[in-house]
Formats: structure tokens, sequence, C-alpha cells
């Protein structure tokens, strides 16, 4: 029982992690938080994904590419240039360690609007820090597991934020439905996304980009759009204005983000 509950608790907080941080806010900014929110986030993230935690910056770069080059060559992790999940996700690895160490440049549009938090980045990244952690999950199966079996589970809870980014990569972009034609491959997985929450909307999510709601039918369900609202209403964070965002109000975002991408590059 303290297995499963271990498993359920480590598996949707680093998930929501990954939706809400990395995704909904690093990558497309779809809301606004003050400093003390952001790297509270920041931490969460680190200390939910743990063992593997994946860097905001790299992040963002690897995903704002997933979204402009969607299911072409130059898409850092289409399943339609890939034989099985694995050679996909280590070409997505390669691409992204290339951003982490600073080894590449992005391109332009990329760049710029994502947060950084130099501590924790280099901290996350050392083989002490994935290893600690590592052990601290064996140690709780050491301590609590009552089958040989659940010993199985423990490669998920190591490489759980590249397992996460594996599933909706692949499956988002090869199983489901579409509402929409967004001239990729994108797909809706699952119409109430327990799994996911909101992630396997990605048929949605390429046509509306910014959109803080990942489902768009009366029977499709974001499980982490309420919580987005909530956390609005607590004024934790600040969606933008008006959604569906109208045609000028994305003219004024894409305006805004151009500018604040430009301030960043000044200052380096
Ligand atoms: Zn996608
Ligand atoms: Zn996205």
């Amino acid at each position: 029982m303290a297995i499963l509950v271990f498993f359920v608790c480590h598996w949707f907080l680093s998930l929501f992690a990954q939706t809400f941080f990395l995704h909904r806010y690093s990558s497309h900014k779809m809301f606004k938080m003050n400093k003390f929110w952001e790297r509270f986030f920041y931490s969460f993230t680190f200390i939910t994904q743990g063992s593997s935690f994946l860097n905001p910056r790299a992040y963002a770069i690897l995903h704002r590419m997933h979204h402009a080059y969607s299911d072409t060559e130059k898409d850092p992790h289409s399943p339609h240039f890939f034989k099985d999940v694995w050679h996909m996700t280590m070409e997505t690895k390669n691409i992204y360690m290339d951003y982490l160490l600073y080894k590449k440049e992005p391109e332009p549009a990329f760049r710029g609007n994502y947060p950084t938090w130099p501590i924790i980045d280099r901290i996350s990244d050392l083989w002490v820090t994935r290893i600690a952690f590592a052990v601290g999950y064996t140690a709780f199966y050491v301590a609590f597991a009552t089958h040989w079996w659940m010993y199985l589970l423990l490669p998920i809870h190591y490489f759980m934020g590249p397992i996460h980014g594996a599933i909706v990569n692949w499956c988002g972009h090869k199983y489901g439905y579409s509402n929409f034609d967004n001239h990729d491959h994108s797909k809706n997985s699952l119409p109430l996304d327990f799994l996911m929450m909101g992630e396997l909307f990605q048929n949605n999510h390429h046509k509306r980009p910014n959109d803080p709601n990942f489902a768009k039918k009366w029977f499709e369900v974001d499980p982490t759009w309420p919580l987005m609202r909530a956390m609005h209403a607590l004024r934790i964070i600040r969606l933008r204005k008006t959604y569906p965002p109208t045609k000028s109000h994305l003219r004024v975002i894409r305006a805004e983000e151009q500018l604040v991408i430009a301030e960043e590059t000044e200052s380096v």
C-alpha cells in the first residue's frame, strides 16, 4: 500500500511540475507569477522530478522547436522519424544536452523568456544529486516493499521526467483522434486525460499553443486547468486576460514577448 501511494504521488506531482511549470509556464508563458512563486515552483519541480529533473531553459528551447517544426525533420522528437520510442528519446536527450550544456546556441526565435536559477541548475545536474535521489527512492522500497516484483517499478522513479516526456511525445503524435487539422500528426489520445494531466491533448494544444486549457470539446477534461483557475483565484498566478485570446490580443502578447526577448538578449 505504501509503495502504491508513493508511486502515485511521485507520478502525479512530477507530472504536474512538468505540465504546469516546464510546459505551460517556462515554454509558453501562459500565465505570470512573481519571483517568489516562480522560485517556489522551480524548487517544487527539482524536488518532485528529483533524479530526472529537466532544466526549464533547455526544456523550453526544445519545446518551442517542437511547436515550430511539429512532425517535420527539424522537430526534436517526432515519432514519425524514429523507428521506436527508445531511439526518439535518445535523440531528444542528445539535443537537450546540447542546450543544457550551452554547446549550441538556439535560434533567436526560441531564446529568452524562460526562468533560470543558476544554483539549482548546477546542483540538479550533478551525478551526486541524481544518485542521492535514486538512493532515496530505493531506500523507500527496501523499507516498504512487500513483494519482489514491486522493485520493477523503481526504474520508473529514476527516469520519471523523461518517461512522461516520451509517453506524450510518442502517443500524442501517433494515437488518438483530431479536432483540428494542424498540418502535423498531433492527436488527442485520451478525452479524459487522467493519466498525463492534459498533456495528451496534443492536437488541441498545437492548434492553440498559448491557451492554458487543453480541453476543447464538452467531453474533454484537462485536469490541470481547474488547478490553474484555482491558483489564479488565489492570486498565485495571473492568467492572461482573455481566453481564448482574440487576434488583437495575440498580437499584443507576441509584441510583449519579442520585447522581453530583445531586452534579455541585450543584457547578456
Ligand atoms: Zn506536440
Ligand atoms: Zn506546448
